[in-house]
């Protein structure tokens, strides 16, 4: 799912030079793999005169543009831990006006476990990018889906959910209501996937991004 979201940074270019800590410490909210890494619960290690320290994601961005660095420090490291991802599956889905060189409208980054008989949603984790300053979790989205059946009333409740956790605003790119709607739509998706994809629990699944139209527009075509 990392690799998903870090293949859709810039261009090939900007792949080839950038790096997960120029990525992650420039502190921006559309950070590729920063939603990503907030939905794995990643942990930033931090290396100084005075030794190292390590923290959440989630307390290593203090505001837009501003993450948590000591002008002594570097990053040096990014724990994701084995609980995060073993037996999960996931997707990254970036919403942006164009596939290359574009700067996300909205990203979104999910992953969940489906308990052992795959009838009930085990544990979900979802992050979103440009859904406020700074890339976010979506506790009530999360608490809806865990112990939760995969089912269209889900699918509904959970994107409600998100629009609660989420607080998108105005810009060129686009309003705060557009950001709103395609949040909505990609947890849709995303939680859809998890009713469709039971048998890839331990695979990856990829939605590429030209896929959410698609996918989108058959949505609303059954609604
Ligand atoms: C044309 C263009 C398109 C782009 N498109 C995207 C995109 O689609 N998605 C996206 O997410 N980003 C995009 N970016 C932004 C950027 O290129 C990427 O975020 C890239 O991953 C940054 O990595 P870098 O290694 O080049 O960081 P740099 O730009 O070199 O560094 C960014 C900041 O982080 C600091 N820093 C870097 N590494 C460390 C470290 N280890 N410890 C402490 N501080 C550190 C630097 O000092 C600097 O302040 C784009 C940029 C351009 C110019």
């Amino acid at each position: 799912m990392l690799g998903e979201a870090v293949d859709q940074v810039g261009s090939p270019q900007i792949r080839n030079i950038g790096t997960i800590g120029g990525n992650t410490c420039n502190g921006v909210t559309s950070a590729d793999s920063s939603s990503t890494l907030h939905a794995y619960e990643a942990i930033v290690e931090l290396t100084g005169k005075d030794g190292v320290r390590r923290l959440p994601i989630h307390d290593f961005y203090i505001k837009a543009g501003q993450v948590d660095i000591k002008p002594d420090e570097i990053q040096t490291a990014i724990l994701i831990p084995k609980a995060s991802y073993a037996n999960t599956f996931g997707h990254y889905i970036k919403y942006g006006m164009r596939n290359a060189m574009e700067i996300a409208t909205l990203g979104c980054s999910v992953n969940v476990r489906l308990s052992a008989d795959q009838k009930t949603v085990e544990r979900c984790r979802i992050a979103y990018g440009v859904a406020g300053p700074v890339p976010m979790r979506c506790p009530s989205a999360e608490a809806a889906a865990n112990g939760a059946q995969p089912s269209r009333e889900l699918a509904e409740r959970f994107s409600r959910a998100i629009i609660d956790d989420i607080n998108p605003r105005d810009s060129w790119r686009a309003s705060k209501a557009f950001r709103q709607h395609i949040a909505e739509l990609q947890g849709a998706v995303v939680i859809n996937s998890c009713e469709l994809n039971k048998s890839f629990a331990t695979e990856r699944v990829v939605i590429p991004p030209t896929e959410l139209d698609r996918l989108v527009a058959l949505m609303e075509t059954n609604s």
